[in-house]
């Protein structure tokens, strides 16, 4: 049979090992990570400082590793809480610590009780692990990432019910040594599946990691910081489908370029933070009035591309002269400005980015006419004459 010191070694191989996949995702900056790693640094110091005692371990050394045991579990559920947004419970389970630590002392100096210590740690082992458990359960759903939740889950209450077990056979005596240390198959049974659950738990703490690391790539990829919009590349992507459905269907389908009117004047009057958040604020005044199948990017700069999703040229222009007319009427904390815009429709030999150079043309004509006005493309489209919404 494996002997107990055996299991104690692996352990601690194992937490070493969680310490060093877990550190290794520190610098992402993901909340509760640090926590998680040091709890395990904490459960790899309890099980070496065990080998290190032998088999002749005191009260006291039991009661530094027990206290040093709970103090790692207190920091995998505070990380769990941290990661999950959860607001923390510090204070109480310090305390609940403290309390632990003094109950621990009179069982071993005032009324030694090798029992009462034994369920002592057990129970406080059993909740930390329970909380965890459901701590991930309860998020599954709006983490994105159901499959690392369940799994933190599952080893988690796996790991309690191991405790919850513990418990009951001392308080039953069903145990025959109290010991971890003692060979028994009772011992090794549960120092076994203790063994399990604790990689199983780091590891789903890591996919837990991994996957908010990957979310937030996914949206800085996507999403433009500044001003909530699309990024180019994003806009470009969904543009293309759009574009394709709209061609199989032989729907219709409008591109439109947005430019703010003399941007660099206001950098150059207010300053950049200024610039900054007249830009922000343009876009929301912009998203706010765009419907749910129509796509919002930022170009780069201060120009913005929209496309409506089943809109013709000239309904594309009359709603992009409402933009203007909403962007005009607003300001930024006093700042106003306002938008000049290019409106192209899809014909049958466009590509995204041919559509996008006419609609950039007819931005250019708004631009030279004077600003703060909406151009169609006419002459390329081969269409009727270009409608032009001028400044009011
Ligand atoms: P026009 O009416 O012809 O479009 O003139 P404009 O001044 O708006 O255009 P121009 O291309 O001359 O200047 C655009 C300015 O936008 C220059 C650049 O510094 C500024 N800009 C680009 N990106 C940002 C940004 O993220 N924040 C700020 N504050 N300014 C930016
Ligand atoms: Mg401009
Ligand atoms: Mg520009």
């Amino acid at each position: 049979m494996l002997s107990a010191f055996t299991l104690f070694g692996i352990l601690t191989v194992s937490c070493l090992m969680s310490v060093a996949i877990l550190g290794s995702l520190i610098r992402s900056a993901v909340p509760g990570v640090s926590r998680w790693c040091l709890g395990y640094a904490m459960l790899a110091v309890a099980s070496s400082w065990v080998l290190l005692a032998g088999a002749g371990a005191g009260a006291i050394t039991m009661i530094g590793v027990s206290m040093t045991t709970l103090g790692a579990v207190m920091l995998l559920v505070q990380g769990t809480r941290q990661f999950f947004g959860v607001s923390p419970v510090r204070r109480g389970e310090c305390v609940a610590l403290l309390v632990v630590f003094v109950v621990l002392l009179y069982f071993t100096r005032v009324s030694p009780n090798v029992g009462a210590r034994g369920m002592l740690i057990s129970i406080g082992l059993a909740y930390g692990r329970i909380t965890v458990g459901t701590l991930a359960l309860r998020h599954a759903a709006g983490e994105g990432s159901r499959y690392a939740c369940r799994l933190v889950t599952a080893a988690a209450w796996l790991g309690a019910l191991v405790s919850i077990a513990r418990t009951i056979a001392i308080a039953f005596g069903v145990v025959p040594s109290l010991s971890f240390l003692q060979p028994s198959p009772w011992n090794v049974a549960l120092l076994g599946l203790a063994i399990v659950t604790l990689p199983c738990l780091s590891t789903g703490m890591v996919m837990l990691a991994h996957d908010r690391v990957l979310r937030k790539m996914e949206k800085l990829a996507t999403i433009d910081e500044l001003t909530g919009a699309l990024t180019r590349r994003a806009f470009m992507e969904k543009a293309n489908v759009l574009l394709s459905q709209a061609r199989e269907r032989g729907g219709a389908l409008s591109i439109v370029i947005l430019d703010i009117d003399n941007f660099k004047a206001v950098n150059d009057g207010f300053g950049h933070a200024v610039g900054d958040r007249l830009l922000a604020h343009v876009a929301s005044v912009v998203a706010a009035q765009l419907g749910a199948g129509d796509l919002f990017g930022r170009l780069g700069g201060e120009e913005f591309a929209i496309v409506f999703a089943s809109a013709g040229k000239h309904d594309a222009a009359t709603l992009t002269n409402a933009l203007r007319l909403a962007v005009e009427r607003s300001s930024a904390g006093g700042v106003a400005c306002t938008l000049s815009a290019g409106v192209g429709r899809l014909v049958p030999a466009d590509t995204l980015e041919s559509a996008l150079v006419r609609a950039d043309a007819a931005l250019y004509v708004a631009k030279a006419a004077g600003r703060n006005r909406v151009i169609m493309t006419s002459e390329v489209d081969g269409d009727e004459a270009g409608y032009v919404a001028e400044p009011r």
